[in-house]
């Protein structure tokens, strides 16, 4: 059995060792020089920054946290979570329901007085139950905490109205907190959330991609990097895949490469398809690498809800994870700003969009420009699928089409889910639990 696998991204690769674990043939095709897809990371000037926004290594998930941490192991520096929300100036705990005893007494009293009012409403039947993701928040966490953080940073992040949003995938990711826990944030009393994250693992040498370079290692001869996959057509019982040179041959082709890439390689695609396709929604990324001499705050990542501040929607502090991605006195700052394909972010220069980033983090006295030593833009144009109201109608109908047709979508953007690297690693092993060993 010949398997070729279109992407060479962490999904791709980890189902390319683990296929050949079970003695299939395999070949990886990935478009770019380098293979790793959003877990690439970049080394220059002795600061290493990921490119496809800032990584860490945790999961839910033992199975796939301990393959991961087994992978990277001598490689590896463990990390407790200091993780906050930069509010009004001020630095309240993170998440934002754990931390009310940091905000300003009023915002404080708008969020427990909001949590209770509501809670005591639904436990009366008299909230409906959520229709869209706004809704949810509120029905969640109240009017305070929704109109201090939770609203203000999801549209920034998502680029997308909450109230257009579908919220089928927040149950699990952003937990309820129990009423007991408001209490106690509110008034100063220690509670941690989101807990399965407070300790997180990061590569010390080689950025994130240090861990898809050691996923790739026994299967590197079989990974062809700089084959765009252009067209896909199936010939009796072979597939043959082609980037307009040469074609590859294959018995079994799986697509990890995102649908929209997919959909255009394929002859008579239905229009019920395309259209479906041509309607799912993602945002692109944009990240800001600064390296400066000095410090910074012991923080692992921040979150910047308020849009006064910039563009910015998340700034994470990766000299912090590893005490190998910066040169000695030195400290490196990831400023991510999620943007929709074709907006005004995307026509901005590369000197624009720093100097906006600089300003932000001098505003927020984060770092002052004569300390600056370094400085770079990464752009990805697939970095999060947005889950509009249409969602699941046209994933439904997109899923469909290839299952028939023989084409099995693996890892984020094949899948159209948000998906992190647990979740991609996941959905690999799943897939390829029934293949019998040849
Ligand atoms: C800002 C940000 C922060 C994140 N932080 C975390 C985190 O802290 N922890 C975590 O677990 N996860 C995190 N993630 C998620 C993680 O990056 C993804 O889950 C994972 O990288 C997805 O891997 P993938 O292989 O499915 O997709 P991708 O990495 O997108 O790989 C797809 C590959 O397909 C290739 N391709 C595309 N078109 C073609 C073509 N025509 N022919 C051939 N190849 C093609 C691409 O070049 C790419 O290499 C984060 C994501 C983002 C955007």
């Amino acid at each position: 059995m010949k398997t070729a696998i279109l992407g060479g991204g962490l999904s791709g690769l980890t189902l390319a060792r683990l296929l050949k674990e079970k003695g299939q043939d395999v070949i990886v095709l990935e478009a770019e020089q380098e293979y790793g897809g959003l877990c690439r990371s970049k080394t220059d000037r002795g600061f290493t920054f990921d490119i496809g926004g800032s990584h860490i290594i945790f999961s839910r998930d033992t199975e796939v946290l301990d393959f991961m941490r087994r992978i990277i192991a001598g490689n590896e520096q463990r990390n407790n979570r200091n993780t906050k929300i930069f509010y009004k100036h001020q630095f309240v705990k993170y998440p934002f329901e754990n931390g009310l005893s940091d905000l300003p007494p009023e915002d404080r009293f708008f969020c427990i007085n909001g949590f209770i009012k509501n809670l005591i409403a639904v436990e009366k039947g008299e909230v409906h139950a959520p229709l869209n993701f706004r809704e949810w928040i509120y029905y969640t966490f109240g009017e305070g905490i929704a109109e201090c953080y939770m609203v203000p940073y999801n549209e920034k992040i998502w680029k997308f109205p909450t109230d257009r949003m579908s919220h089928h995938w927040v149950d699990g990711r952003i937990p309820r907190p129990p009423v007991e826990d408001i209490i106690r944030s509110a008034i100063g009393i220690d509670t941690e959330g989101y807990s399965h994250q407070a300790v997180f693992s990061y590569p010390l040498d080689g950025g994130i991609e240090a861990l898809v370079r050691a996923i790739a290692q026994p299967i590197e001869k079989f990974i062809r990097t700089g084959f765009i996959v252009t067209a896909i057509k199936k010939s009796g019982d072979q597939w043959q895949i082609s980037n307009g040179n040469e074609v590859i041959l294959a018995d079994q082709c799986i697509c990890t490469m995102p649908v929209q890439h997919l959909v255009v390689c394929l002859k008579g695609v239905p229009p019920a398809v395309k259209n479906a396709i041509a309607a799912l929604k993602y945002n692109s990324l944009v990240c800001v690498n600064i390296g400066i001499r000095g410090p910074v705050p012991p923080l692992s990542w921040l979150y910047v809800p308020d849009p006064l501040l910039g563009k910015t929607n998340r700034i994470s502090f990766p000299s912090g994870y590893s005490r190998h991605v910066a040169p000695e006195g030195c400290s490196a700052i990831l400023a991510e700003i999620t943007h929709r394909p074709h907006d005004e972010v995307s026509g901005m220069t590369d000197t624009e969009l720093i100097d906006e980033v600089v300003e932000m983090l001098q505003d927020m006295h984060l770092l002052t420009k004569d300390q600056i030593v370094y400085s770079s833009i990464e752009r990805q144009p697939f970095a999060y699928v947005v889950y509009d109201l249409e969602y699941l109608k046209n994933i439904a109908i997109v899923k469909e089409y290839f299952n028939g047709l023989g084409i099995p979508l693996v890892g984020r953007f094949a899948q159209f889910e948000y998906l992190n690297m647990d979740g991609c690693i996941r959905s690999v092993m799943d897939f390829v639990a029934p293949v019998q060993p040849e």
